[in-house]
C-alpha cells in the first residue's frame, strides 16, 4: 500500500473539522453555543497535526481522539483542543503563555491565531522535538522553554492568555500573577480521575471570576521542588 499524501491529509483534515463541528453542536447546552469561533476552526484546517504527532501515527492523526507521544503522555483530541483554544478567545495582536508544548500542535494552532506563542515544557525531549517541527513549518512567533510551566515565565510576562495543557488542582499562583488583568486562563481543574475545563478570567481590580464548563481527562502538570 502507497503511503498517504499531503492531498489525503487535507481531506482527512477537512473531516476532522466537521466532526468538531458535530461534537460542538452536540454540546451546545454546556457550552452556551452551537458553534466554536470560525477563526479557531480555520486555523484546525490549516495547520498540519500529522507532523506534530509521532510519524507512526500520521495516518491516525485526524481522528477526534487523544494520540501518544511518549513519555507516558497524550496529545488531546482535536475537538477539546479546538474548544480550549475557543475558550481562551485569543485575539490577533495578543501574547500567549502556554504550558505544556508536548510536540507543539497547540502552540502551532495558537501561533495561527496570535502574534506570540511562549511555551514552556517539562520534557526536554519534547521541547527539542517541538522547536524543530515548528521551525520547519516556520512558526517563528513560538518560543519554547524547558521547565517547570507551573512557575510560568516572568521575562515575558503579563501575557494577555495563559493556555495551560495538563491537569492541576487549582491555578498555579505563579500563573495567575504573570496573567494581565482583564486576561483569563484556560485549564483542566481537579484531582487525579476528573477534571473539568475551567476558565479563569482576572478581573480589571486582579480578582479572580472562575467558569467551569465540560468534564476532561489530561495528564497532570508536575511540579518541581
Ligand atoms: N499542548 C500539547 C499537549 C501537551 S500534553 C498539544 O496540544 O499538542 C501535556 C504536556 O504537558 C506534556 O508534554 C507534559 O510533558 C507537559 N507538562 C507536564 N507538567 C508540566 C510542567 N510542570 N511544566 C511544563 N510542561 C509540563
Amino acid at each position: 500500500m502507497k503511503p498517504m499524501n499531503e492531498k489525503h491529509f487535507a481531506i482527512l483534515r477537512r473531516h476532522m473539522v466537521e466532526t468538531i463541528g458535530i461534537h460542538s453542536d452536540l454540546m451546545a447546552d454546556e457550552l452556551g453555543k452551537a458553534a466554536l469561533d470560525e477563526r479557531v476552526l480555520a486555523a484546525m484546517l490549516k495547520v498540519p497535526r500529522h507532523l506534530f504527532v509521532p510519524a507512526p501515527l500520521a495516518h491516525v492523526a485526524y481522528e477526534d481522539a487523544p494520540l501518544p507521544i511518549g513519555f507516558n503522555k497524550t496529545i488531546s483530541q482535536p475537538f477539546i483542543t479546538a474548544l480550549m483554544t475557543d475558550l481562551l478567545a485569543p485575539e490577533p495582536h495578543e501574547t500567549v503563555l502556554e504550558i505544556g508544548t508536548g510536540l507543539g500542535y497547540h502552540a502551532a494552532l495558537l501561533a495561527e491565531l496570535v502574534d506570540r506563542v511562549y511555551s514552556v515544557e517539562i520534557v526536554e525531549e519534547f521541547a527539542n522535538e517541538a522547536e524543530l517541527r515548528l521551525r520547519q513549518l516556520g512558526y517563528h512567533a513560538v518560543e519554547i522553554r524547558v521547565g517547570d510551566g507551573s512557575r510560568g515565565w516572568a521575562e515575558h510576562a503579563p501575557y494577555d492568555k495563559i493556555l495551560v495543557t495538563a491537569a492541576a488542582n487549582e491555578p498555579p499562583p505563579a500563573l495567575l500573577r504573570q496573567l494581565k488583568q482583564g486576561g483569563r486562563m484556560v485549564l483542566p481543574m481537579g484531582g487525579d480521575e476528573a477534571q473539568v475545563l475551567t476558565v479563569v478570567h482576572k478581573d480589571a481590580d486582579g480578582g479572580v471570576r472562575v467558569r467551569e464548563f465540560i468534564p476532561v481527562r489530561f495528564t497532570r502538570l508536575e511540579t518541581v521542588i
